[in-house]
């Protein structure tokens, strides 16, 4: 199984997860075109994309949703208060699926499971995505705190996407306006580099192999900061590689 994080971050976000040759994107916040660009340049343009997965209706997760399932003809999976919010950009898609905020569906030959994430959209989530022989891949990104149900679903799995979007300093002392500052960092809001640290340091799995640090504030974060606040909670995890995903990177790990 396989996670390539194609786009990440305010500007937008998707990913796909693959494992036998079949995929699910999960997200799809950047255009058609650009996603479509992104997999060839990773070699996977002929890779078999069966559904897009959504966690939230918010424009930097869907921009790209109604003309990729269109083109590919797949359905367009998310929670019904997702899908009601996000109903506009997804006229004419082939086919909408509802899931549920805690759900267990299979994807593409993939084991996925729903978590509910704290954030300030209708009814949003993570995902838990388990290959076949057991490897599974957990992702949390917008999500103001890390709840007990989300530590619960990341516990086990072998590679995380983790948001890291803010360092507190930086955003308390940068230039948004206060009530953008007070959403941010609110419990609906994004996750700062320092919760996102106590989140890694709370979970126990020797098999954990790979974080991935997500959504990174372009005002409000540097990749260097959030490696530093990261990168601590591992060090007694020997082995674990971290990654920053930065504005138009790709990342990609293998399970
Ligand atoms: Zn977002
Ligand atoms: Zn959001």
């Amino acid at each position: 199984m396989r996670l390539i994080v194609l786009a990440s971050g305010s500007s937008g976000n998707a990913a796909l997860i693959e494992s036998g040759g079949r995929a699910l994107l999960l997200d799809a916040g950047i255009s058609a075109r650009e996603t479509w660009r992104r997999l060839g340049a990773c070699g996977l343009a002929d890779v078999r994309i069966e559904a897009i997965l959504l966690t939230h209706e918010h424009s930097d997760h869907v921009r790209g949703a109604r003309v990729l399932a269109r083109r590919l003809g797949v359905p367009v999976m998310a929670t019904t208060g997702t899908l009601t919010a996000a109903a506009s950009c997804l006229s004419d898609v082939p086919e909408t699926i509802a899931i549920g905020r805690k759900d267990s569906f299979s994807v593409a030959g993939i084991k996925v499971r729903s978590f509910p994430t704290a954030h300030d959209a209708a009814e949003t989530c993570g995902f838990t995505f388990e290959s076949r022989r057991g490897h599974r891949i957990g992702v949390a990104t917008d999500t103001g705190v890390v709840t007990g149900e989300v530590l619960a679903a990341m516990e086990g799995a072998h590679v995380i996407g983790l948001e890291s979007n803010h360092d507190l300093g930086m955003l308390e002392s940068g230039p948004y306006p206060p009530f953008l500052k007070r959403r941010i960092a609110g419990e609906r809001g994004h996750l700062s580099n320092e919760a996102a640290a106590a989140a890694l340091d709370a979970l126990s799995w020797k098999g954990l192999s790979h974080v991935f640090a997500l959504h990174l504030s372009e005002q409000n974060n540097t990749p260097e900061a959030a490696r530093a606040a990261l990168v601590a909670p591992l060090r007694a995890r020997r082995g674990v590689t971290l990654e920053t995903v930065g504005k138009n990177e790709i990342a990609a790990c293998s399970l």
